[in-house]
């Protein structure tokens, strides 16, 4: 029993989808922007097209950002549906709900989450 009512459980949810659209939004940004840069390389100076190569790592390194939380955000929501969400993974106590409420993705107790920082 995670020890969240329905309020607090579709409060939690709705903070992740949240976070799920804006990020699937940053992400479409900025493949539309790293295909622009793409075609500019062709045409410009070696000068610009180191600045280019750089923006274009520095677009690919946001983008492996983005989809690492993309994966850890659509595992919190699939945890909804097994009613899962909201028990610590390790030791399934309640995480509670203060906890989820700064970070709704977390997926330890904060006993655990302290214990595993530590190793
Ligand atoms: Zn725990």
């Amino acid at each position: 029993m995670n020890g969240l009512d329905q309020e607090q459980l579709a409060l939690l949810k709705s903070m992740l989808e949240r976070r799920r659209d804006a990020l699937a939004r940053q992400a479409d940004a900025a493949r539309a922007g790293a295909g622009e840069l793409a075609v500019e390389e062709v045409e410009t100076s070696p000068a610009d097209k180191a600045t280019v190569r750089l923006l274009n790592d520095l677009a690919q390194e946001a983008a492996g950002h983005n989809a690492a939380q993309m994966r850890i955000l659509k595992r919190a929501l699939a945890r909804f549906d097994d009613g899962s969400y909201g028990d610590c993974e390790q030791c399934g106590n309640p995480i509670g709900f203060s906890r989820l409420q700064a970070r709704p993705e977390a997926r330890l107790c904060i006993t655990c989450q302290t214990r595993a920082e530590r190793h």
